[in-house]
């Protein structure tokens, strides 16, 4: 039987964890006998067809020929604008990118075990809407993979950390990563993974702190006579390079010097980790700010909380492992590894997906016992609601309030504005703004009325979200008469058949 394994598809970087059968969360060594797979791919073009390459030489290659190269697809994932056009000509949706990158980890996992893979749990940040995940677990089919769940990247480090022993325990995971900053506050009480609140910043990252690091540098460069280095394309990418590898430096060393040369003349750049701690504080504050909304959106207080988790590579900079240490006003201990961890939990999901769906006398005792045992739940990271008349102007109704636990079912009362209104208009709303200028639709549909109705009687809408993201509607008369139904169909995401063809051009593509 083939193996079901976690993976954590990173902005950044990506892992991959398998369950031992003894329970233990183990990471898979990928092609390049690394822990971690570089999110990168590299277009190589052979007689006009594409080869792509991925992970670490796909990185390596990044500053050489940016124009072959795409990064932090996962940016992208759910945005239906975005496309790559590959060397070849060949045009990419950030699903098949993604479809790339799994499908290489999939290939590196199936070495490492032997043994054909096919079942995955793929995480996604908390705060990833419904089109990202619905996005991610295409990316996942496109590449040949069958996704039991998208998991929330808190909740599997939350796994991760809790299944080694009995905890009780109130614990705030913070990861801040490559391209994402996430915020998370779980409960874990006998089994049980419970969050409480969460919230995020997709564009906010260990990109960003390499931004602000290029930026002095570049400064530091033009000091010294350097002229447009902007411009330069090829020298910018190299200098991105070069300020991610100073940034890591700066992490345990408090000064460094960086070596560049541009246009034909060697620069010494000296730069003290606390010039970097100056030039990212904005960074950090907005950190902060995400910080103290997911606690105070709780309700409770910074005394509750028991443990911090650092995830993300990011977390690695002294400025965050200080700032939480005030916060909590006690020492972090870090019992999980902040690159590992999120695939770990991924892991242990499939396993208990695997355990809890079949009688197979393939899962062992413990992974059975452990299934028994672990009840995870996740909660909406976004409202869901409506668009409706209120004195006369149209404003947004909130149905399915954020951090709602999943699966979720909620009702909203309205009435009728016109005597024998034939039809109502329900349109699907995501965001918590009451102006309908700050949320998106995400589906609408007619629902027929009897047509007799004077004006000002009630109906009901409910909405029901399942752990698969997916939203179903339905309307009653006061009667509890179903009047009519209708699933949110995302325009944001592929349609069935666009995900079969896109199966089969990646299927097709050799990929190193
Ligand atoms: P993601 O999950 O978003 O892909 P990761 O958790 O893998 O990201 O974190 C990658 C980020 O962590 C990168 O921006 C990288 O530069 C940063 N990072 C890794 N190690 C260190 C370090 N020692 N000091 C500072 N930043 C680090
Ligand atoms: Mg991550």
């Amino acid at each position: 039987m083939s193996k079901a394994i976690g993976i954590d598809l990173g902005t950044t970087y990506s892992a991959v964890s398998v369950l031992s059968e003894t329970g233990q969360p183990q990471i898979l060594l990928n092609q390049d006998g690394e822990n971690l797979t570089p999110s990168v791919v590299f277009f190589q073009d052979f007689d006009g067809k594409d080869e792509p390459l991925v992970g670490i030489q796909a990185k390596n290659l990044a500053a050489s020929s940016p124009e072959a190269v795409v990064q932090y697809v996962k940016r992208q994932m759910g945005n239906p604008n975005w496309k790559f056009d590959s060397p070849s000509d060949t045009v990419y949706t950030a699903e098949e990118i993604s479809a790339i990158i799994l499908k290489r980890l999939k290939e590196g996992a199936e070495n490492a075990l032997g043994d054909k893979v096919e079942d995955v749990v793929i995480t996604v940040p908390a705060y990833f809407d419904d089109a990202r995940r619905t996005a991610t677990k295409h990316a996942g089919e496109i590449a040949g993979l069958n996704v039991l769940r998208v998991l929330n990247e808190p909740t599997a480090a939350a796994l991760a950390y809790g299944i080694s022993a009995e905890k009780n325990e109130t614990v705030l995971v913070y990861d801040l990563g490559g391209g994402t900053f996430d915020v998370t506050l779980m409960k874990i009480k006998d089994g049980e993974f419970d969050v409480i609140a969460t919230d995020g910043d997709r564009n906010l990252g260990g990109f960003d702190f390499d931004n602000a690091l290029s930026m002095i540098i570049a400064e530091k460069m033009e000091e010294q006579g350097a002229e447009d280095i902007y411009t330069d394309e090829h020298f910018t990418a190299l200098l991105r390079e070069k300020s991610e590898n100073t940034k890591r430096g700066l992490t345990t060393v408090e000064k460094t010097n960086v070596f560049l040369d541009y246009k034909g003349k060697s620069y010494k750049i000296p730069i003290t980790r606390v010039e970097f701690e100056e030039a990212t504080k904005s960074l950090m504050n907005r950190t902060e700010e995400l910080l103290d909304d997911v606690v105070e959106e709780s309700g409770m207080s910074w005394d509750e909380i028991d443990q911090v988790l650092l995830i993300g590579g990011s977390t690695r900079m002294p400025m965050v492992q200080r700032k939480l240490e005030e916060k909590i006003g006690k020492k972090i201990v870090y019992s999980i590894n902040p690159d590992e961890a999120v695939a770990q939990g991924a892991a242990i999901q499939a396993a208990l997906e695997i355990a809890n769906k079949s009688e197979s006398a393939d899962v062992s005792e413990t992974v059975r016992g452990l299934a028994e045992k672990l009840v995870v739940s996740d909660v909406t990271s976004q409202a869901l609601g409506t668009l409706a008349l209120s004195n006369g102007v149209k404003r947004n109704t909130i149905i399915i309030p954020k951090n709602s636990k999943v699966p979720n079912k909620y009702s909203e009362y309205f009435s009728t504005v016109v005597d024998n209104q034939q039809n109502v208009l329900v349109e699907v709303t995501q965001g918590d703004d009451e102006d309908p200028q700050f949320v998106t639709v995400i589906g609408e549909s007619t629902i027929k009325l009897p047509g007799d109705w004077p004006a000002g009687t009630v109906l009901k809408v409910t909405y029901h979200y399942d752990v698969d993201q997916t939203v179903f509607v339905e309307v009653h008369d006061s009667d509890n008469h179903l009047l009519g139904t209708f699933e949110v169909e995302r325009q944001a995401n592929l349609d069935k058949s666009a995900v079969e063809v896109a199966s089969r051009r990646i299927k097709d593509l050799t990929i190193d």
